[in-house]
């Protein structure tokens, strides 16, 4: 049962709804438990969506979300409150979710004493702990959050995930905003929780090569559908899709371990509102055939977990 999330789109006084948006249409993927997921694709792909909506920061239009085999939008009120804590959200810019008067020690704790899983007494060593995970210390435990750097806060932002002990992780863009310098020491600090924390992540991103370092498996998506999906070295040696390549193209390579066809991607991303027929990629791609324009290619399995939608490769 496959994801959709639709926008309506609404118009006129009487703001009634003449469309879709369709920002995720059909995608589905499993993630498997300590497993980091990389979602990429331009913005406005619907990866960000695809992360709210399992979090449900975001209603879907239809389709199942599973967390360990139970549909989180079938759960009661109660039964959710028990779920919430277990998947956590990790944003691009943790400063605007950090409330400016509050300590930062006290907004990591705060999660755990709303959740009720832990005795007060006990909450201030938790969050001593977690903040020395992050690479924070007892010093920072008193201080706003205006007195941070960019690359703390994020390490903030996931310390209040962390504490939670959640079972899986949806970061969406959390490098993005930080220097290159800064970036690296966060994908360190994804890579220690990777490797301490057994817990799965799903990582959106638009950019490759932090996803190349991070992720096990990648999913490609475009105007809202999973057009690749694949472990990562098939997706970085043998990509299939011309959207796939294109993105490559994009991404200077320090060591070119293999000759890569490059593709430059012309245009902007059509809208969601307005999808092109058939595959909607067609509009950009260098193969386009008049099929292409005609029919969907289906998502389809060409083995070792590869997985694509291009009807050159059936
Ligand atoms: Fe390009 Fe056609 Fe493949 Fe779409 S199906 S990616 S338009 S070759
Ligand atoms: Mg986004």
């Amino acid at each position: 049962n496959r994801l959709k999330k639709y926008f309506p789109i609404k118009t006129g006084l009487l703001q009634r709804t003449t469309g879709y948006v369709r920002a995720v249409d059909d995608v589905s993927f499993t993630l498997l438990p300590g497993e980091t997921f990389g979602l990429v694709g331009e913005s406005g792909s619907g990866k960000s969506t695809v992360g709210r909506a399992i979090v449900r920061l975001a209603d879907k239009t239809g389709g199942e979300i599973k967390f360990k085999g139970i549909d989180i939008y079938g759960l009661k009120e109660g039964d959710l409150r028990q779920v919430r804590p277990k998947i956590q959200m990790i944003f691009q810019d943790p400063y605007s979710s950090l409330n400016p008067r509050i300590r930062v020690g006290d907004a990591i704790g705060e999660a755990l004493l709303d959740h009720g899983l832990q005795p007060k007494e006990e909450i201030r060593d938790r969050v001593l702990e977690v903040l020395g995970f992050c690479g924070l210390s007892s010093s920072h435990y008193d201080r706003y959050p205006h007195e941070f750097s960019g690359g703390q806060r994020q390490r903030i932002g996931i310390a209040r995930a962390l504490i939670l002990q959640p079972d899986l992780i949806i970061a969406d863009e959390p490098v993005s905003a930080l220097d290159v310098s800064i970036q690296a020491q966060i994908i360190n600090l994804f890579r220690k929780l990777q490797e301490t924390q057994g817990l799965a992540s799903l990582f959106i991103s638009h950019d490759l090569s932090v996803v190349e370092h991070l992720c096990s498996r990648v999913g490609v998506m475009y105007l809202g559908n999973l057009v690749e999906m694949a472990p990562r070295d098939e997706i970085f040696n043998r990509p299939l899709h011309p959207y796939t390549k294109a993105l490559l193209s994009a991404v200077p390579i320090p060591i070119p371990r293999i000759k890569r066809e490059r593709i430059l991607l012309k245009g902007e991303i059509p809208s969601p509102a307005n999808p092109p027929s058939g595959c909607k990629f067609h509009t950009r791609c260098p193969y386009a055939k008049e099929e292409c324009a005609e029919r969907k290619p289906d998502f389809r399995d060409v083995g070792s977990g590869h997985y694509v939608a291009c009807h050159l490769v059936d």
